[in-house]
């Protein structure tokens, strides 16, 4: 489970195909429940104490710990006797970036100031420069509107240009999106925006060491920017050449007039590295017999939070205990095929890394899907299921229910039946509800399924608080309920890969 982000609904919709669905679910199927008798609470705790142990250092994404988890997940698939599922490989790779400032620095005249203490500038977005200018260009608010315009009879091409972050009280006080003033620059070719910024002596209280590494992110920006540098009064006043303070941008309001040409010899410096990952997605592969073309995905997050100097976030309920259910889940399902009864529909159990980055390994996969995503009937999500929140401390016997009637009104009815028959859950659906504050629905991989159209459910227990601590450990997990819940999915599962309609896509819920 990842941190809340604020994220935009959206959806693609394939062709819905009206169907006679049969709901009916043959009652306590003796088959299924042979099969999903086998994951059990013994075999579970065996997989977390190692998933979610010391081995594996808080499975952080790009960290040894992750590819650790990876490798282990791997031979858990194999010795099941489960196929690679990643074009005959186990492992789906996919790309992070990550920048690291090298050196940054502003020198007027004689005078150099630091990165981080004068300066601040996106290291994501900045690309590398040496500029050695003779002047500077003063473009006051850097607006431009019909009738008004700052860069009126200036050539900013090729220049550094110098405007102010806060724009005066009065007319334009509307133009004043500090992006479009940036983008204003741009399109004049400008090589580089200082923007003078009041809150920029407050650059030195910040982390250093944060502000000189970007997190890892999945989309390398190719388009071209000026580099943007928010700079101090004080900086900027060196550049003007005026004896002044942080009191700079109160003197232009107050009438101090700037040269629009300020001849200043200024040298801008800005080196980043960029390091690229390679964290994988972990795929196993089950083939189906008459209706092997279309797939069920079973999913889980394998990565977590890592480490905070020799402090270990073992994550063993997030998301630990849904990786273990992904396994044994898996393995029952290849059981059943060594006997005789292979599912009909072929099955993926996929394990996902990127997810507490911000789902970036599901939505590689599902941006790079390995099997069609129009014949990916549904995605079941396992994200936290091996504890019990605070609202159910007294009645813990249950799980919440997320997302399952949003795009299929078939899959509710299956889950349900499921449950009824073979697990005796309550299950909670007070998560599915599109205006609760939480918003979990979009916190999850299932989600990047669920935007391609796919009906998903999301299975999950709730937080508490341990969530996202050090202290989210083995020793606190319910393995009884960690595996009467991961029964639930495999029972889901089994219906939905054997029944004989595909799950009808006829909902567009949010
Ligand atoms: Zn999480």
């Amino acid at each position: 489970m990842r941190v809340a982000a604020t994220v935009i609904c959206f959806f693609f919709f394939a062709t819905v195909q009206a169907q006679v669905e049969n709901t009916a679910t043959p009652v306590d199927n003796p088959v299924a429940k042979k099969y999903g008798q086998t994951i059990t609470a013994e075999k579970l705790s065996k997989q977390l104490h190692i998933i979610a142990g010391p081995g594996m250092e808080g499975r952080e994404t790009t960290t040894a710990g992750q590819e650790r988890a990876a490798a282990y997940i791997v031979d858990q698939f194999a010795a099941a006797g489960l196929k690679p599922g990643a074009n005959g490989q186990w492992q789906q790779y996919y790309p992070l970036y990550s920048d690291s400032l090298v050196n940054s620095s502003i020198t007027v005249r004689n005078q150099t100031f630091l990165y981080g203490q004068d300066f601040l500038s996106d290291l994501r977005a900045g690309e590398n420069q040496d500029i050695n200018i003779s002047q500077i260009i003063y473009a006051d608010q850097g607006i431009v509107t019909g009738e008004y315009n700052d860069y009126h009879n200036l050539d900013v091409k090729g220049q550094v240009v110098m405007i102010r972050e806060m724009v005066k009280r009065g007319a334009y006080r509307d133009k004043g999106n500090l992006d479009e003033r940036i983008a204003a620059a741009k399109a004049r070719g400008a090589l580089a925006v200082l923007v003078i910024s009041p809150s920029a002596g407050r650059y030195r209280s910040l982390n250093q060491q944060r502000i000189r590494m970007t997190g890892l992110y999945s989309q390398k920006d190719t388009t071209a920017h000026p580099n943007v540098y928010f700079i101090t009064p004080t900086l900027a006043a060196a550049i003007i050449g005026i004896d002044s303070n942080d009191r700079l941008p109160e003197e232009i309001d107050k009438g101090l007039k700037i040269p629009s040409l300020i001849k200043t010899p200024v040298r801008i410096v800005f080196d980043k590295a960029a390091t690229i990952f390679h964290p994988s997605n972990v795929l196993a592969y089950l083939e189906g017999t008459d209706k092997k073309e279309e797939l069920v995905f079973v999913t889980a997050h394998y990565d977590h939070l890592g480490k905070q100097g020799d402090e270990i976030f073992y994550g063993a309920d997030d998301d630990g205990s849904g990786t273990c259910a992904v396994l044994e889940i898996a393995a029952a399902f290849a059981r059943a095929k060594q006997a005789g009864h292979g599912p009909r529909r072929s099955m993926v159990f996929m394990t996902v890394s990127g997810e507490e980055k911000g789902l970036l390994g599901s939505q590689y996969y599902t941006e790079h899907p390995i099997y069609p995503l129009q014949q990916t009937v549904t995605d079941l999500n396992i994200d936290m299921i091996g504890r019990i929140d605070p609202a159910h401390e007294k009645d813990t016997n249950y799980l919440y229910i997320i997302g399952d009637n949003k795009l299929s009104s078939a899959l509710r009815p299956i889950n349900e039946r499921a449950n009824d028959t073979y697990t005796r859950l309550k299950l909670d659906y007070k998560y599915n509800d599109p205006d609760d504050p939480e918003g979990f629905y979009y916190r999850s991989d299932h989600y990047m399924f669920a935007r391609h159209g796919i009906p998903i459910i999301f299975y999950f227990n709730g937080t508490h608080a341990d969530y996202h601590a050090p202290t989210d450990t083995v020793d606190k997990i319910n393995y009884d309920l960690l595996a009467k819940r991961a029964q639930l999915v495999f029972y889901t599962a089994w219906e939905i890969a054997n029944r004989e309609h595909r799950l009808v896509v006829d909902r567009h819920e949010r």
